[in-house]
């Protein structure tokens, strides 16, 4: 089942167009999105971070639109191996093993969605943004009830809104739970 570019685009909810990609029902180009992507997450040089200053927004107009909506494998990678391959809703959300890490199998989600990214005076794609979810958690936190999506959004912030203000990111509560919604 493949959908008209067009339509999600008109259509306007990033949800939608995230999880359509993330479920495979939809093919972009392969200037979009390419289909070894999570290959080339755990292929990735782990980035270099510095996980006390901010990092400066990147130009986002010459990014594919697959780094722009998911980020850079790299800073993801890293956001992995800080988890320890583990999910951080439930660390006994044990997967399988990934092939090509040879790790327990994790998705790399950003909490504060990089379509918001113009909101905020520095960059958000940052490891101190990406919470890794086992699949399921991950789809939970996409495609939930409002209330079940705000505990998990809740709970994320609290653990994560000091190192991400070290990094000069500051989001409010409401404001989150309000991308999501
Ligand atoms: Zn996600
Ligand atoms: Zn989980």
């Amino acid at each position: 089942m493949q959908e008209p570019l067009k339509t999600l685009k008109e259509d306007n909810s990033f949800e939608v167009f995230i999880n359509r990609i993330a479920t495979g029902s939809i093919n972009l180009p392969p200037d979009d999105l390419d289909p070894e992507f999570l290959e080339r997450v755990d292929l990735a040089q782990p980035a270099k971070e510095d996980d006390d200053h901010p990092a400066p927004k990147g130009n986002r107009a010459a990014l594919t639109r697959a780094s722009r909506y998911l980020g850079k494998s790299s800073v993801t990678k890293r956001a992995l191996i800080k988890a320890n391959y583990l999910c951080e809703y439930d660390s006994s959300h044990i997967t399988f093993i990934n092939e090509t890490s040879g790790q327990n199998y994790v998705e790399g989600h950003h909490l504060i969605p990089l379509s918001f990214e113009d909101n905020f005076e520095h960059s958000i794609d940052i490891s101190q943004n990406i919470v890794a979810l086992c699949p399921n958690c991950h789809r939970k936190i996409h495609n939930a009830s409002f209330t079940v999506k705000s505990e998990m959004i809740e709970k994320f912030l609290s653990d994560r809104i000091e190192i991400l203000k070290k990094r000069s990111v500051v989001v409010l509560q409401e404001d989150l739970i309000g991308y999501y919604n």
